[in-house]
């Protein structure tokens, strides 16, 4: 099958991998459509070593696996665990000892004609949410952790920093929530499309010092990360949702001072993610800047690296749409 292979920082198209020979308990999944997340990007720049194939963000038929999903599209957590382990045993499966994580950690990802997962990973895609729009469900659960993690209440004053495709769904999601929100990135035309939902926006130098109940760092820069922070309250929180390359340098002793809470978030609920997908209170159309098939799928890369851009997709159903 063809597959986008990583290895040794590369990026190769191949036409030889194998077709997954799913274990017990998993399923045989033809991928339809696939994101290009910033992840994925990182990982090309190996900030974490990754051997295989790449993706984490799909839709797919399943070929092979129980009665009921057979022939269903459907959507996959990405972590695959042990069931065995102390986090597992005790409801956090997410932080698996022994997980494989899709196209992340040890496990063959979603840019390539198959993939395997198990069972217990895959849900249907409502039949009213369209291949392309159910492709955000993973980043849409990751937005939806913030809430399990933080009461977000009408009340709370939230910040959003970061304009790109994280920030874009972590806004959404919490504008649910009718908090009072502001979204502050540095790209007027991405700004606009949540205006366009009637979101508050403005541009990073307009945030206010110690004005904000919560805020969320989407951008996974230093300079981010020191927007959220002043603009905390004392005993603020502050919600980590990107991964940073390399260090982060704070002053902790100002965290001390005004006893702020530090968050990492990543991962999230899939069924409330679909619900809000199939509802349309998230849109995500505006977010999908390119489409790709799979075979162009190296010049799907460098678009998606490229700035301003937002999500591409890969198109493995092999119809023009
Ligand atoms: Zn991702
Ligand atoms: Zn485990």
């Amino acid at each position: 099958m063809q597959a986008l292979w990583l290895e040794n920082n590369q990026l190769q198209l191949r036409d030889d991998a194998p077709i997954p020979n799913p274990p017990p308990g998993e399923a045989l999944v033809r991928v339809v459509r696939a994101g290009i997340c910033n992840t994925d990007l990182e990982l090309l720049r190996g900030y974490y070593p990754y051997t295989g194939i790449l993706g984490h963000e799909f839709v797919g038929v399943v070929e092979q696996g129980p009665e009921h999903l057979q022939g269903q599209r459907v959507v996959g957590e990405i972590n695959a665990v042990c069931g065995q382990c102390r986090f597992c045993r005790s409801g956090q499966p997410t932080h698996c000892e022994n997980r494989t994580v899709l196209g992340i950690v040890n496990r063959n990802g979603a840019f390539a004609d198959y993939l395997s997962l198990p069972i217990e990973n895959l849900h249907q895609v409502p039949d009213n949410v369209a291949t392309d729009v159910a492709t955000f469900t993973e980043p849409v659960a990751a937005a939806l952790e913030i809430q399990q993690q933080v009461t977000v209440s009408p009340a709370e004053r939230v910040l959003v920093v970061g304009d790109g495709k994280l920030g874009q769904l972590v806004a959404q999601t919490l504008a649910v929530t009718g908090c009072n929100l502001l979204v502050v990135g540095r790209h007027q035309e991405k700004l606009a499309n949540l205006a366009a939902r009637g979101i508050q926006t403005g541009l990073e130098d307009a945030v206010a010092d110690r004005a904000f109940d919560v805020s969320v760092e989407c951008t996974g820069n230093p300079a981010g990360f020191a927007i959220a922070r002043r603009a905390l309250r004392p005993r603020g929180t502050l919600v980590l949702k990107s991964t940073y390359a390399g260090q982060l340098t704070f002053d902790a002793s100002s965290l001390v001072v005004d006893e702020i809470t530090l968050i990492g978030s990543r991962c999230g609920p899939f069924p409330a993610a679909l619900d809000l997908l199939a509802s349309g209170q998230v849109d995500v159309e505006p977010l999908i800047h390119a489409r790709y098939p799979l075979s162009e799928g190296l010049a799907a890369f460098e678009r998606a690296s490229t700035k301003g851009v937002l999500k591409v997709l890969l198109d493995m159903s092999g119809k023009e749409e």
